[in-house]
Formats: C-alpha cells, structure tokens, sequence
C-alpha cells in the first residue's frame, strides 16, 4: 500500500461497495479521536460499527414512518391522556409495549365521532414503529377500494400478501361508508387471510350491533366479529367529542 491518501482512496472504495455510509464518513475522525484517547483498534471497530447500527435503524424508522401513511401530527405527546378513564389507560399501556403484535391480536376502538379513537390509534402506531414494527394507515373506505381495483386485476391475492409485511394495519373508520356486497367481500377476505398471521386496528363509530350495516348478512357478521374479539383489546372511547369540547372551552374563556 502506498501514501495515505491512497490508502484512504482506497479505503474509501471499500466501504463504498460494503454500504457502510457511515463508517466512510466518520472512520477518520473517529481515527484522530482513537488516537487522542488511546483506545484499542477494538475499541475503535466498535465505536464505529455502533454507530453504523445506530443510523440504520434510525433510517428504517423513519422509512417506515414514511411508508405507514399514518397522520404523523396525531402523537402521543399531543394527546390528552387524562380524558381516558384509568382502564383505558392500563389498555393504551399495554397495547404500547406491542406485544400484541407478536402474538398477531387486534386493537378496536370504538366511540363517537370526535372522541379521540383514530388520534389515540394512530399515536400508538407511531410509538409500534419507533420500537421496530411495521404498521399501515389506510381509511377503510380507501383500502377497500384499493382492494376492489387488485381484485378487477386479478391481484387481490397478491395484494394482500403485500400487506402481510406490516405487523399491523390500521383501518380507519369501518362502517363508515357503506359498502356494495363486492366491496364488503373483499373486506372479509383481507380480514379472513390476516386472523392469527397479523394484527388489525380499528376504528369505527358503529358498535358491533350495528355491524351487519357493513357485511350484510348476518353469518358473515358474525364470523368477522368472532375473529376480530377472539384475541383483542377493546378500547371503549365514551367520551364527549373533543373537538366540541375544546370550542366549548374557548367560548367560555372568551366570555370569562
Ligand atoms: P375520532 O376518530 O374518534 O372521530 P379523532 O381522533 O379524529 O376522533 O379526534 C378528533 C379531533 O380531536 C382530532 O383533531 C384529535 O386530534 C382531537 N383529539 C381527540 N381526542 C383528543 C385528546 N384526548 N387529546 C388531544 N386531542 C384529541
Ligand atoms: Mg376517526
């Protein structure tokens, strides 16, 4: 080996094709700091190796964060937790350690529109993605469609083996919009094919009573509500709409 500079060319070419960015952009600062400190050459491998690890999980989290497509201003911090009674607290504490997902449970949340469900859903995905899980936001209404169109292209299946990847998937509002029996089909097939594979989160304004609005027939209704509740936490948001609540609040601060 030549001169240090090409050495360092050399080196640098290295980490090039091994992908390790960070390695190539830190290795000599991190050299003169080893020097000043007297660490050991293992020492040194560590530091950098560490920190590698460290960027790329950075880096993942933020791809996933990006590819969940969930509203990322709905977090944790921004939600009021002192509305929730303590049960629903102890479930929210739960469901925040994530092993549920590992275990391929449900999360349901039910309550009027207004009263925090897709606020304190989303926020706990947020937190699931941060610990190293995969979770995918999508409006009921829109995964539906978005499922009817693969189904017309022959691609369901593959579409929903696409979405065997998340550890989750957050479906927003069901029940919302009613759905036409090709549309409710294909609902069913995407829960039916992740019932013990993967989790599901929903949302939804309308008890299980009203479910049949959504799958039609009674039996259906009564399968996919089976499977959903057979391992699940079930969040009863009965709170006030919070949006009604806080204009309340600023009139009455306005008219103090
Ligand atoms: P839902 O899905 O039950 O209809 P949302 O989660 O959309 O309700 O909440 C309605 C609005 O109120 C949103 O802007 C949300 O951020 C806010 N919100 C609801 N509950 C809380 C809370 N406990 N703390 C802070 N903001 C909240
Ligand atoms: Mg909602």
């Amino acid at each position: 080996m030549g001169s240090l500079s090409d050495l360092n060319t050399g080196l640098q070419n290295y980490l090039k094709e091994l992908h390790l960015p960070t390695i190539r952009s830190l290795y000599e600062t991190y050299a003169t700091q080893a020097q000043q400190e007297s660490m050991s050459y293992e020492q040194y491998l560590y530091e950098l190796s560490a920190k590698e690890c460290e960027v790329r999980s950075q880096n993942r989290i933020e791809r996933w964060r990006r590819e969940s497509k969930l509203p990322l201003e709905k977090t944790l911090d921004t939600f009021d937790r002192s509305r929730l009674s303590r049960k629903l607290n102890q479930q929210v504490n739960t469901l925040l350690k994530g092993t549920f997902l590992e275990k391929a449970e449900n999360a349901l949340a039910f309550g009027n529109p207004g009263s925090g469900k897709t606020h304190l859903l989303s926020a706990i995905a947020q937190e699931l993605i941060r610990q190293g899980h995969r979770v995918y936001f999508r409006s009921c209404d829109l995964l539906v469609q978005d499922l009817l169109v693969a189904k017309q292209e022959l691609r369901l299946s593959r579409v929903i083996k696409n979405l065997s990847k998340f550890d989750a998937i957050l479906l927003d509002d069901i029940g919302y919009v009613q759905h036409n029996r090709d549309e409710m089909e294909v609902l069913f097939t995407l829960l039916a094919e992740r019932y013990e594979r993967g989790s599901v989160m929903i949302t939804s304004n309308l008890a299980f009573s009203q479910w049949e609005r959504i799958f039609k027939d009674p039996m259906t209704t009564a399968a996919v509500i089976d499977r959903l509740v057979h391992h699940s936490v079930i969040l009863e948001l009965n709170l006030p709409s919070y949006r009604m609540q806080s204009a309340k609040q600023k009139k009455t601060q306005k008219n103090d």
